[in-house]
């Protein structure tokens, strides 16, 4: 049984996490995508917000689950029993901090091994603060979020 985590601030899910979900559901068995509660960084969205989108974006992906997590992210594997935590690589300035992440928790918690997933190419300059920006100022979305995201951003700053 191969059970991979995929933490990440997910603030919001975009078609780039989604694209990495879609594909590493067809590699391991489970997959747990985990809404890290990081109080140093300023969310738009509420964890439950959070939790809630990706819950509808992955209804259809029968062995993935969505929860939130405070604290230690190899806690977190432990927990759910998973071997795996599976990180997103989208370009070469990813790898710095990745790498060393994984370093980390590979020194706290040999067991655990890190898996990086690179981007497929037209997702490659996406994330949630670019998604953010633009819907902010009531930019075209479409592509870049899932049609529910897209509400609820829209609802967000008000533009529907
Ligand atoms: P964090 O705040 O930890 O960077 P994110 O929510 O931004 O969390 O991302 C979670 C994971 O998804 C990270 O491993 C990140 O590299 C990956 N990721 C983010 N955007 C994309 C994308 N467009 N394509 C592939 N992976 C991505």
């Amino acid at each position: 049984m191969i059970k991979a985590i995929y933490p990440g601030s997910f603030d919001p899910i975009t078609n780039g996490h989604l694209d990495i979900i879609h594909r590493a559901s067809k590699i391991f068995n489970r997959i747990v995508v985990v809404v890290a509660e990081n109080s140093r960084k300023k969310s738009l969205f509420s964890i439950e917000e959070k939790v809630n989108m990706i819950q509808n974006v992955i209804a259809e992906l029968k062995n993935v689950e969505v929860q939130s997590f405070r604290g230690l992210l190899i806690d977190c594997a432990r927990s759910n029993h998973a071997n795996i935590i599976l990180r997103g690589m989208r370009a070469i300035s990813d790898f710095e901090y990745e790498s060393q992440f994984a370093l980390m928790n590979k020194k706290m918690a040999p067991e655990i091994e890190t898996v990086f997933m690179v981007t497929s190419t037209r997702f490659s300059y996406l994330n949630s603060s670019i998604v953010k920006e633009v819907a902010s100022l009531n930019g075209c979305i479409g592509e870049l979020v899932p049609p529910f995201v897209e509400k609820m951003l829209k609802t967000k700053y008000g533009y529907s």
